[in-house]
């Protein structure tokens, strides 16, 4: 048989979408409580809009506080059973998740590129990679509860780590499908039941995982998903009582009032939020490799990635040079419909997002810097939320667009003179999330390391993720760390047991002999 062609694929990814999004269109999207689908107490719903061509793709219960209360009722009630369940019967259920998303993998992808308007290139593993999540996750189930044996001179000291109860998770709308699991999966696996409230722009395949965990056999109860708006669903889920922690991805101010919202209740919280990550080009680097991880991390994904290294921080001697090959590469880019396999860019996924990106293209010349490839938006298929991939330079550190997030496919170039130079660039802004070094000098690569603000760094390499490893950022780039079992530190209290080894003296207070 011929090899198919990408006309092909693209028309494959289409046929598949097609009865899926006649299904949503007809059923609608409604919360996932008690393991049961319910529209809102209100009868309220939003419409969730295709970016390609802005047709509505369903329509979407829109939760209040009741639906929250509905939800966190139901999350305490299974608390119990599912914290007690063995942790080996708990693994066969995540492990039965992992299998259930990777027989709709294909679906999932094609459904995630229709509803944020991500290319189906980098969407195809998605899936994949959501039940790596689970998988992870379940084979930790029993070791979750580990803790450390401290022995003192009169006492057997140990600790051990018990679910902190029911947890809320919110979750942004870049990659939500393998971002809920993210968290949800840890959240799991170390015994909490889930309340996760999905960001309204993206509800289709959170809607779906909910579906596949309730298939796989997960108790009704444990992971609950209520649809809704930030304001109203988010943050009846941030000040609910039984709602013990808040695991939050997204923007840094949403973090903020997430914070002040969760204050009166003593909520547990744990960030991941925005960045304006550096990559750092030396004139030692392997410049092609480098090239090719500078292109990647920030016009990938549309741009809409916390990790994205949107700034690139190019030493002096190589600048004129690096930028002449970058800005090849960026006006070779296809922008395009999301199912097609050749596209490297899709449409943003909200009208609104669209215009918060090309605003930025006025600040930049407002500024006094050069667009250099892009600054517009772009005619694709369907009409929707199409941008040029845009190249910013003549840019100096302390402009906006060397300063703040824009979360689109827009890479700021800063030229810096040395080492010194280069780290004070890149910690000089508010975020912290990551870093990327490309240097020939091993010596250099981990001062540079040491010295930059951020939770997270690769040298001489792209972002690539490792399960086990911390993810997490530092300043306003998120509280906390995710990964391995720094997932299970947020998800679990800690307890110390300690017992008498003998007959220790104890003080006799009121006693004649005190
Ligand atoms: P957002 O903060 O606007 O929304 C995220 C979620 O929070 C959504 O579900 C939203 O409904 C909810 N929300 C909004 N207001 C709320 C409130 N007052 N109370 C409770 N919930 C509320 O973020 P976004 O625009 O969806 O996502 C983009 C942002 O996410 C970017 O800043 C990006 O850098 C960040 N992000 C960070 C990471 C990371 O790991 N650090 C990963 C992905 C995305």
């Amino acid at each position: 048989m011929d090899k198919a062609t990408p006309k092909d694929l693209f028309q494959a990814n289409r046929n598949r979408a097609a009865p899926l999004l006649k299904q949503l269109r007809a059923d609608g999207i409604g919360h996932m409580i008690d393991g049961k689908i319910v529209p809102s107490i209100s009868g309220d719903s939003f419409e969730t809009k295709s970016p390609v061509d802005g047709a509505v793709l369903a329509t979407v219960a829109r939760g209040g506080a009741e639906d929250i209360d509905r939800a966190a009722t139901a999350a305490a009630l299974a608390f119990r059973s599912w914290r007690d369940m063995p942790p080996a019967m708990r693994k066969k259920l995540l492990h039965r998740v992992a299998d259930a998303i990777e027989d709709r993998a294909d679906d999932i992808a094609v459904l995630e590129c229709i509803d944020t308007g991500q290319a189906h290139r980098f969407m195809a593993k998605a899936a994949i990679r959501a039940a790596e999540n689970f998988r992870f996750f379940a084979d930790k189930c029993a070791e979750a509860r580990d803790g450390l044996n401290t022995p003192s001179e009169e006492h057997w000291n140990i600790s051990t780590r018990v679910p902190i109860g029911p947890v809320g998770v919110i979750t942004p709308w870049n990659t939500p499908f393998m971002l809920s699991t993210w968290k949800i999966a840890p959240a799991l696996a170390a015994g909490c039941t889930v309340v996760h409230k999905p960001a309204e722009w993206s509800p289709i395949t959170a809607d779906l995982l909910a579906k596949l965990v309730k298939q796989a056999g997960v108790p009704d109860g444990v992971l609950n998903t209520v649809h809704g708006i930030g304001e109203e669903a988010g943050k009846a889920l941030t000040e609910h009582p039984a709602i013990k922690a808040i695991g939050f991805v997204g923007e840094s101010a949403t973090g903020s009032a997430i914070m002040a919202q969760g204050a009166p209740t003593l909520k547990r919280v744990h960030f991941e939020l925005g960045g304006k990550n550096p990559v750092i080009v030396f004139d030692d680097a392997d410049l092609d490799r480098a090239l090719d991880a500078v292109v990647f991390m920030i016009y990938s994904l549309n741009g809409e990635r916390c990790t994205s290294s949107s700034r690139l921080l190019v030493q002096d001697s190589i600048a004129e040079k690096f930028i002449e090959k970058l800005t090849a590469r960026v006006k070779a880019l296809k922008v395009g419909h999301p199912l097609d396999p050749a596209t490297e860019i899709g449409p943003l996924i909200h009208e609104r997002h669209l215009a918060k990106v090309c605003a930025y293209f006025d600040v930049a010349r407002k500024d006094g810097a050069v667009i250099a490839v892009g600054g517009k938006t772009h005619d694709g298929p369907g009409g929707g939320h199409y941008v040029q991939p845009t190249l910013v330079t003549g840019a100096h550190a302390k402009m906006r667009v060397a300063q703040e997030e824009v979360f689109g496919p827009f890479l700021t170039v800063i030229p810096f003179r040395d080492e010194k130079d280069a780290v004070e660039i890149a910690n000089g802004v508010q975020y912290g999330l990551t870093g990327y070094v490309w240097t020939g000098d091993m010596g250099r690569a981990l001062r540079v390391a040491d010295a930059l603000e951020a939770g997270m760094i690769w040298l001489n390499s792209e972002n690539v993720r490792h399960l086990p490893t911390p993810f997490g950022g530092m300043k306003s780039s998120g509280i906390g760390r995710d990964g391995g079992d720094y997932s299970f530190d947020f998800y679990m209290e800690t307890k110390h047991v300690s017992l008498a080894r003998g007959t220790h003296k104890i003080q006799k207070l009121g006693s004649p002999s005190s």
